[in-house]
């Protein structure tokens, strides 16, 4: 099941180590944007023998080659996403759950007109998500009804 991995860091001439093999499987499984830690809790249940810096390391390695994407929209977090085509992500403030917004950024034409080469686009909005906000919504439906 790895095999398609194996191929993508050959091409960015990265040695297909366990642990980065295991890591973009496990963005490419779970598109809940996890964190660090979330990644080296899960995995560590397969890994024993895993470190949390070996984790870091290779999240790090895996950023600076394009073949995933960090997100840092929420504050002292870094999360992080196996979808590197432009998309933007919305962070619910009340579950802490980020996100895919489908959207096109309409102003990159405008910014490429200025001369700059543009590598990655990212549009953070903050909110309450449709799940909480309908829990919110039927958590007040019984005051209001009384
Ligand atoms: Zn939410
Ligand atoms: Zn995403």
């Amino acid at each position: 099941m790895y095999e398609p991995y194996i191929t993508l860091l050959k091409e960015h001439h990265l040695k297909a180590t366990p642990q980065r093999l295991q890591i973009i499987h496990y963005l490419h499984t779970h598109h809940t944007h996890p964190n660090a830690d979330d990644i080296y809790t899960a995995l560590r249940h397969t890994s024993p023998s895993l470190s949390r810096t070996t984790v870091y390391n290779a999240l790090e390695t895996l950023k600076k080659e394009n073949i995933i994407h960090s997100i840092t929209i929420s504050a002292g977090e870094t999360r992080y996403d196996a979808r590197i085509d432009t998309h933007h992500h919305f962070l619910c403030t009340t579950c802490n759950t980020i996100s895919d917004i489908e959207l096109v950024c309409p102003n990159i034409k405008r910014v490429e007109g200025g001369g700059y080469c543009i590598e990655e686009v990212h549009g953070y909005f903050k909110g309450i998500c449709p799940q909480c906000a309908q829990k919110q919504e039927r958590k007040h439906e019984p005051k209001d009804a009384a």
